[in-house]
């Protein structure tokens, strides 16, 4: 390998602020080229997804000791690590320079001989700026920005901070670490001087769906974060170019605001979707509940695709992402490739399912505009294929609607590609939090997962279902009619694409905000 030869190093990675966007290319970089990886509480799951499969990860309260004091065991890690010539990257919260102890860590691979470079971040400053519109510097307000420490080192001796200078500070205040300690930091800053009319704000988890502010007169900052409730990790900004906030930023005007959404589907195809609703404000929580697997027996499947290259099918009609996923694999296992299909044309279900078929430069020659449901695929191909030979496809225990609407019109045969098997069980982290009522809505796009779904929730999560207040959006009218058979009130997407359980999401969203 060729770590070996170039030798361990290491990569002291800024993470930014916990929004996975927010990470540099260059941290993306060494991530992809590590072999060890260390992380904690700060840096975004998601960013691990950058490390390569082989990676190894660690979680720095893996080692022993409360946290101010572990850091030394967090870099004789790192050093060790890279002593077995491996490549490291240490990713810290925000930048490794700021509040970051990089220095120090920097010091001892120094005086270790281990060669390191030092990636810049986004600190949780610039995070909490952009995303609250609290311009840090602003020509009418602030000339200058001070990043503070609220908590401040006791070994440090005569390093304390010079609340004398802060009071009188001529720009804004950037104070990290100070949430526990506000009162205590409100109360200096007036003391020296400064006016308890200053304007001043706290923002927690700056960047993310969770991200909260609150913005309060410096003498009332204090009162007004208790009663919110917020703890850490929170920025306090202070200065008069907070009074410059909007009322509400871009980033929480955002059409699902802080809305936490339960993503249902399989994992591969939650984190796109996942990812687009992180972008319009909300909070994914990612709970598989099906995976698709290869089917037990791939005889029949097989036996499929020997007639299909033998020229035995008109059309292949595909119904889902997996299905192209699954008879793709099968061919490329048996090393075949896109000609095993010679003349035969293509269907897709959906926009997603073509768009899976994109993915391998397969175009379909059908796909039903606007309305992928079984039933309109069904139509459509009806009227392409009387009386030619179609091949479908699709799930081993797949609907059988489409085959037996085609089979009135066409001969067909059904290739099981994959099986769906329930993944879910009620210990994963995301059905904790449905039981302790911290999910607004869930959203579920087929029978087989909602059927899964609500199989692995326990009694007192179904009757928040059924009772409120997490809701339930569905993408179909016939699951929404499966749902409410069964008692449960549901939310229908205007259409199953990933588009319209968005817009579902948002009339949901809208909804909430106007109950409030
Ligand atoms: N190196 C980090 C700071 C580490 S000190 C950086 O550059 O951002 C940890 C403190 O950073 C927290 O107590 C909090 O004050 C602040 N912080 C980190 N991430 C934050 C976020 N997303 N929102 C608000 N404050 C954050």
């Amino acid at each position: 390998m060729a770590t070996s030869l170039q030798g361990g190093r290491v990569y002291l990675v800024g993470a930014g602020p916990g929004d996975v966007g927010l990470l540099t290319l260059r941290a993306v970089e060494c991530l992809r080229e590590a072999d060890f990886v260390l992380y904690d509480y700060l840096t975004s799951p998601r960013a691990l997804d950058f490390a390569r499969p082989d990676a190894e990860r660690f979680r720095v309260t893996q080692l022993p000791g409360p946290h101010p004091e572990r850091w030394q065991q967090i870099t004789a890690k790192v050093v060790d690590e890279a002593r077995k010539g491996k490549v490291v990257a240490h990713l810290k919260g925000g930048d490794p320079l700021v509040f970051g102890r990089g220095a120090e860590e920097a010091e001892a691979l120094r005086a270790a001989g281990v060669p390191y470079e030092i990636v810049p971040g986004v600190t949780a400053a610039l995070a909490a700026a952009a995303c609250t519109e609290i311009p840090l510097t602003h020509r009418a307000f602030a000339s200058a920005v001070a990043l503070v420490t609220g908590h401040e080192d006791p070994g440090k001796g005569d390093a304390r901070l010079d609340w004398d200078a802060l009071a009188k500070f001529p720009g804004t205040l950037a104070v990290y670490m100070g949430v526990t300690q506000l009162g205590h930091i409100t109360h200096e800053l007036m003391a020296r001087g400064m006016p308890p009319d200053t304007p001043a704000a706290l923002v927690y988890r700056a960047s993310a769906g969770e991200q909260r502010t609150v913005t309060a007169p410096l003498g009332e900052l204090d009162e007004s974060v208790r009663r919110a409730g917020l703890s850490r990790p929170s920025l306090v900004l202070v200065g008069p170019a907070v009074g410059a906030k909007p009322a509400a930023s871009w980033f929480e005007a955002r059409p699902l605001a802080g809305l936490r959404v339960v993503v249902t589907r399989p994992r591969d195809q939650a984190l796109v979707f996942a990812r687009r609703l992180e972008l319009l404000g909300a909070v994914p929580l990612v709970l598989p509940v099906l995976e698709a697997r290869p089917p037990a027996d791939w005889g029949p499947a097989d036996a499929a695709i020997g007639r299909l290259r033998a020229g035995a099918y008109d059309w292949v009609a595909v119904t889902s992402a997996n299905g192209v996923a699954g008879l793709l694999g099968r061919l490329r296992t048996l090393g075949l490739d896109a000609r095993a299909f010679g003349r035969a044309r293509l269907a897709a279900i959906g926009p997603a399912t073509a768009a899976a078929l994109a993915e391998t430069r397969l175009v379909p020659d059908l796909v039903p505009v606007d309305d992928p449901r079984s039933e309109s695929l069904a139509e459509q191909l009806i009227e392409h294929c009387r009386g030619a030979r179609v091949l479908l496809a699709q799930a081993a225990q797949g609907r059988g609607l489409l085959r037996e609407r085609l089979a009135a019109a066409a001969s067909v045969d059904v290739a099981p590609v994959y099986e769906q098997v329930a993944v879910a069980d009620g210990s994963h982290e995301v059905f904790d939090r449905l039981r302790r009522g911290e999910v607004d809505v869930v959203t579920l796009t087929s029978p087989n997962i909602a059927t899964a779904f609500l199989a692995a929730c326990d009694e007192a999560t179904r009757r928040r279902l059924r009772e409120g207040p997490t809701r339930l959006v569905a993408n179909s009218e016939r699951l929404g009619r499966l749902l409410a058979d069964q008692g449960y009130p549901v939310h229908v997407a205007p259409d199953p694409t990933a588009d319209g359980l968005i817009a579902g999401l948002t009339a949901v969203a809208a909804a909430e905000k106007a109950d409030k």
